[in-house]
C-alpha cells in the first residue's frame, strides 16, 4: 500500500475509533477492570452428542456418532454409549475436537494489525518500536483482548501472551486483565518495554509485583505466569551482567522462560550453543523460532529438555526462511505452534497456520506426502499443550481433563462436504465454521457467536486504542 493511501486508511479506521460505542458504559465499566471475569458463564453440565469426535487422544482416536459429556468444567465422559447429562447439545453433522493450543504471540501489538509494510522503514521491527514505546496500559487491555476474542472466536482455546512491552506493572496487569476477562486458558510471559537498551536490565519489578499475589491474578488458575526474556543476543549480544539477572531472577521466583532464538539473519552466532554452554538451556525454556538451529544444536536442545514454538505464519511473511519442524519432531523435541504477530500476519487464525506448518515441511522436502493432516492437528492440540507443560491437564478429548473443545459446523460453502475428516479441518476450517468453543467447561462461543464478549465493543476499544497511539506519535 502506497504511503498516502495507508495514512488514509489508518486515518479512516481510526475515526471509526471515536463512535458512540467506545462512549458506552459497558465500555467504560472495562477500563475500570471491574468487570473481569465475572461476566463469564457458569461451568455448567452438558452432552454434546451425535458428533464426529476427533479425541486427539493416542488411545481413543476418532469416534463417529459418539458423545462428550461435560460436567464442572472436566470431560467426564467420550464415547459412543455415553448416557451423557445436563442440557443436550445436538452434534450432529459437527466435528468436536480439543481447542486448539497457541504458544506464543505478541497479543499487545494486535492493534497494529497489518501494519508491518512493504518498505525496510515500515517493517515489522522498527514499526513496533516506535509505536510500542507510547503504548498505554489501556491500549495493552484494548490489544490482548481483541486477539482473545479472536482466538476464541477461531477456536483457540489456549493462548501464550508473549508480552514483551511492559513499561510498567500496569502495562502487565492490563494484558493478565484482558485474559482474564475474555475467560481463555493462556499463559501470560511478562517481558521488558519496547525500546529498552542492550546495555539496561530490564526492571524486575513488574514480573516480581505479579508473581507476589498471583493466585489472585489468575482467573481460578485459568491463566500461569512466565517470564519473556530477551536472551544473549538482540540487534548484538547483550553482555552476561545484564542478561544474567534476569534469568536468575525468573529461576528463582519458578517460573517457566521463554526467549526468542535463531532467526535465519543470526545463522553465524550459534545462539542456542551459546545459551547450551552457559547453561541457560533446560526443562523450563521454551526456544521460539530456532531456524538457523544447526544438528548439534537441535541435539542439545533435545538433551536439556527445552521445548520449541515455531511459527510458520510470521516466520514464512518476514522472510526468516522455513521452521525446522520435522527435524526437530525426529529428535523428539517437545514442539507447538503459534501465531507471533497480527502485525506481520494479519488474521491470526490457527489452522491457517496449522496448515502452513504442513504445507512447508511439503515444500522443503519437495513432497505432497512429507507430513500428514493429522500431524498438523496432533501439534495445534495434544503436541503444543505438552510443549507448554499442560498436557496432563488439556490437548485431548481424554475423560478427567479439562473441557477445553471446539465444534466445527462443515455445513457452510467453504466445507459443505465432508471427506477426510483431518484433512477437512486442516485445510477447509476458517473463524466462521467454529460453531461452539467451550474454555475449562464455560461455552464462550455458542452458534458462531461469541457468548461473554462484545464484538462491537471490542473492536470500538481497539480502534480508539490505535487513535491514542497514532495521535502521540503524531503520525497524522
Ligand atoms: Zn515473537
Amino acid at each position: 500500500m502506497c504511503q498516502i493511501c495507508r495514512r488514509d486508511f489508518i486515518r479512516g479506521a481510526a475515526a471509526f475509533g471515536t463512535s458512540g460505542l467506545f462512549a458506552s458504559p459497558l465500555m467504560a465499566q472495562t477500563q475500570r477492570g471491574d468487570a473481569g471475569a465475572s461476566r463469564l458463564p457458569p461451568r455448567g453440565e452438558f452432552t454434546i452428542a451425535n458428533a464426529y469426535v476427533m479425541t486427539m487422544d493416542g488411545g481413543l482416536g476418532d469416534i463417529a456418532n459418539a458423545s462428550v459429556h461435560v460436567r464442572n468444567g472436566e470431560i467426564a465422559a467420550v464415547g459412543k454409549d455415553v448416557g451423557g447429562g445436563g442440557e443436550k447439545i445436538d452434534g450432529a453433522g459437527m466435528i468436536v475436537m480439543p481447542g486448539l493450543v497457541e504458544t506464543h504471540w505478541h497479543m499487545w501489538n494486535t492493534i497494529f494489525r497489518s501494519f508491518a509494510g512493504d518498505k525496510p522503514e515500515e517493517g515489522y521491527f522498527p514499526t513496533v518500536a516506535r509505536f510500542g514505546q507510547q503504548v498505554s496500559p489501556e491500549d495493552v487491555f484494548q490489544s490482548t483482548r481483541l486477539s482473545a476474542a479472536e482466538a476464541i472466536n477461531s477456536g483457540m482455546t489456549f493462548v501464550h501472551s508473549w508480552c514483551h512491552n511492559v513499561r510498567s506493572t500496569a502495562h502487565a496487569e492490563a494484558d493478565v486483565r484482558a485474559l482474564a476477562e475474555a475467560g481463555i486458558r493462556a499463559r501470560h510471559s511478562c517481558g521488558w518495554p519496547q525500546g529498552l537498551p542492550d546495555t539496561q536490565s530490564a526492571d524486575q519489578a513488574p514480573l516480581e509485583n505479579l508473581a507476589r499475589d498471583w493466585k489472585s491474578r489468575s482467573n481460578d488458575g485459568l491463566i500461569t505466569l512466565g517470564m519473556a526474556w530477551r536472551g544473549q543476543f538482540r540487534a548484538g549480544p547483550i553482555k552476561p551482567e545484564v542478561y544474567q539477572p534476569e534469568f536468575d531472577n525468573a529461576r528463582k521466583l519458578g517460573l517457566p522462560i521463554t526467549v526468542h532464538v535463531a532467526a535465519a539473519a543470526h545463522r553465524a552466532v550459534g545462539q542456542i550453543e551459546l545459551l547450551y554452554k552457559a547453561k541457560l538451556l533446560g526443562k523450563d525454556i521454551q526456544l521460539v523460532h530456532a531456524l538457523a538451529a544447526s544438528d548439534a544444536e537441535l541435539d542439545m536442545i533435545k538433551e536439556s529438555g527445552a521445548a520449541v514454538s515455531v511459527s510458520p505464519g510470521s516466520e514464512l511473511r518476514i522472510g526468516y526462511g522455513y521452521p525446522q519442524v520435522s527435524e526437530m519432531l525426529a529428535k523428539g523435541i517437545p514442539l507447538g505452534i503459534s501465531v507471533d504477530t497480527s502485525a506481520l500476519t494479519g488474521s491470526s487464525n490457527m489452522f491457517g497456520v496449522l496448515k502452513l506448518t504442513r504445507d512447508s515441511e511439503n515444500a522443503k522436502a519437495e513432497s505432497e506426502f512429507k507430513m500428514t493432516a493429522r500431524k498438523a492437528l496432533e501439534l495445534g492440540t495434544i503436541g503444543g499443550a505438552r510443549s507448554m507443560g499442560i498436557d496432563n491437564k488439556v490437548g485431548s478429548l481424554t475423560p478427567g481433563k479439562r473441557a477445553d473443545l471446539i465444534a466445527i459446523s462443515p455445513n457452510a460453502l467453504n466445507m459443505a462436504v465432508v471427506s477426510d475428516p483431518a484433512h477437512l479441518v486442516l485445510e477447509a476450517t476458517g473463524p466462521e465454521n467454529v460453531d461452539t468453543v467451550v474454555v475449562d467447561g464455560r461455552i464462550l462461543k455458542r452458534g458462531g457467536k461469541l457468548t461473554a464478549l462484545d464484538t462491537s465493543e471490542i473492536i470500538a476499544g481497539a480502534r480508539a486504542a490505535l487513535a491514542g497511539v497514532r495521535e502521540r506519535t503524531k503520525w497524522r
